[in-house]
């Protein structure tokens, strides 16, 4: 059977492709060789949490007093989360295998080998059958990286977050390797299950990337709780239970820690497996480099997701296959001569517009530019910012924090350009404020916008 689309990888971006193509009736074939849903949904996004919720039930119950509860005897079962994790995410892989059920898609589970392209068709190898499709999509994903230092190789001690995850019981202590978002979301599992963790950061700060004011919010907090946070700090090796580290900002500095185990979370790199005979695919520091419409510079080859290396995001993942797949139909119609309304209007992946969630203790939502990034680019920016406690649902439920909102505002136009919050539950608005920044809504556009009361929200309000 020859079809319309051939896709590799069946996490966010490879089952969002092959159920919008196959609904609109195009015959699709979805490889996957592990389950269904990928990275995020099998060892990333959902497992993480599940877990955290987990904790943070148990935090909130040893911490009730603030709001007038005391709880006694309040114990953890880690088994019993670990399960109840599994079931979600045994349902979630059911619900995408149910959206992907149509007469259009056919899933097969095994590692894809791409063959060739002879006469404008890609042939595909999969357990031992052959494939043919006109379009290829590389969805492959990514995988942990494994950074060159001595003992961390075939080490029982270390970890990498898949390990982290499938973990039975919790270890007596635990030392991360990396502060970024996979680090910090650990080091608030382990920490609030009453694991001491300590973080070890290459970079003079832990999320390099994000707003550092309300990075530091958050800094001031583990730190206070005691969490041993090692700034601009090199890993120079490890030695069983034991990281070897030296400061980098001043040479004399040399330290060891211990625990039982040793997170290494650094970073993920592009999966360019069984794409080997994709000759001239071009890449850019190991990931596939692709244009505004997904599109490869192979014929009629797209890249979605993780092994794009553009933002490693599943929600980037899946609005990258979106517009493949729309650029895919489109081309197909226009080649096809069909009339206008017909036609899928194929649209781009906005990337300045991309929210962006930290799972910490508080949340750390963002999106769009901050004020470094603009300044680099040479926005003239007004920024404005208040602690979270302006809102009064904030201060109904977050007793004794004060979170932080930020918002910068292109001072020549008034369009805001980036909103930056740390407190909880920022995750779940900071939609609203990437709708304000995809749309270039001025402050005036956004404050006619009625957000309800009393909520959390509120707090975007409050800036305009
Ligand atoms: P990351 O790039 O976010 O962070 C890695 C950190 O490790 C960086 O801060 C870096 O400076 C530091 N580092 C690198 N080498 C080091 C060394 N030798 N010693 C000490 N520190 C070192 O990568 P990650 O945390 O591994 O996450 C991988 C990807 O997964 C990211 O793109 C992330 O956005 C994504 N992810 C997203 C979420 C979410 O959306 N909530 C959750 C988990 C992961």
């Amino acid at each position: 059977m020859n079809y319309f689309l051939a896709i590799v990888g069946g996490g966010p971006a490879g089952y969002t492709a092959a159920e919008i193509a196959s609904k609109a009736g195009k015959d699709v074939v979805l490889f996957e060789q592990n389950a269904l849903g990928g990275t995020c949904l099998n060892v990333g996004c959902i497992p993480t949490k599940s877990l955290l919720y987990g904790a943070k039930q148990y935090y909130n119950a040893t911490h009730a007093q603030k709001y007038g509860v005391t709880a006694e005897n309040v114990v953890f079962d880690f088994a019993a989360m670990q399960k109840r994790k599994t079931i979600v995410v045994r349902k979630l892989v059911a619900g995408i295998k149910q959206r992907l059920n149509n007469e259009h898609c056919t899933v097969v589970s095994g590692g894809a080998k791409v063959l060739d392209n002879i006469r404008q068709v890609w042939r595909i190898e999969c357990n031992g059958e052959i494939y043919e499709a006109e379009h290829l999509m590389i969805c492959t994903g990514s995988t942990n990286f494994v950074p060159p230092i001595s003992g961390i190789k075939d080490n029982p001690a270390v970890w990498d977050s898949t390990d982290a995850l499938a973990a039975t019981e919790l270890p007596k202590s635990m030392v991360i390797v990396g502060g970024g978002v996979i680090g910090m979301e650990f080091a608030t599992l382990y920490h609030e299950l009453g694991v001491p963790v300590t973080v070890i950061e290459a970079m003079p700060t832990i999320l390099p990337n994000l707003d550092q004011e309300v990075v530091q919010v958050l800094l001031d907090k583990y730190k206070k709780a005691g969490i041993p946070i090692l700034t601009q700090t090199k890993v120079e090796s490890i030695d069983g239970n034991t990281v070897h580290y030296s400061s980098l900002s001043s040479e004399e500095s040399k330290g060891e820690v211990s625990a039982e185990r040793i997170l290494v979370s650094v970073g993920r790199r592009a999966n360019l497996q069984g794409l080997e005979a994709l000759e001239g695919l071009e890449l850019n520091r190991g990931a596939i480099v692709i244009d505004e419409f997904c599109q490869t510079n192979l014929p009629k080859v797209y890249a979605c997701g993780d092994v794009t290396g553009k933002i490693m995001l599943a929600h980037v993942a899946s609005r990258q296959a979106e517009v493949a797949v729309e650029h895919m139909l489109h081309d197909q119609m226009v080649n096809a001569q069909m009339e206008n309304d017909q036609m899928v209007n194929a649209q781009m992946v906005n990337y300045n517009a991309v929210p962006s969630v930290v799972y910490t203790n508080p949340e750390i939502a963002s999106v769009g530019l901050t004020e470094t990034q603009a300044e680099s680019m040479e926005i003239p920016v007004e920024v404005r910012k208040l602690p979270m406690t302006f809102s009064g649902r904030f201060m109904a439920e977050n007793e004794g924090e004060t979170g932080l909102c930020k918002m910068i505002v292109d001072s020549r136009t008034q369009t805001i350009v980036g909103v930056h919050c740390i407190g909880n539950p920022c995750s779940e608005f900071i939609a609203a404020a990437s709708c304000a920044v995809r749309n270039g809504y001025t402050l005036s556009d956004f404050r006619q916008v009625v957000f309800p009361h009393p909520t959390v929200s509120e707090i975007l309000h409050e800036l305009l």
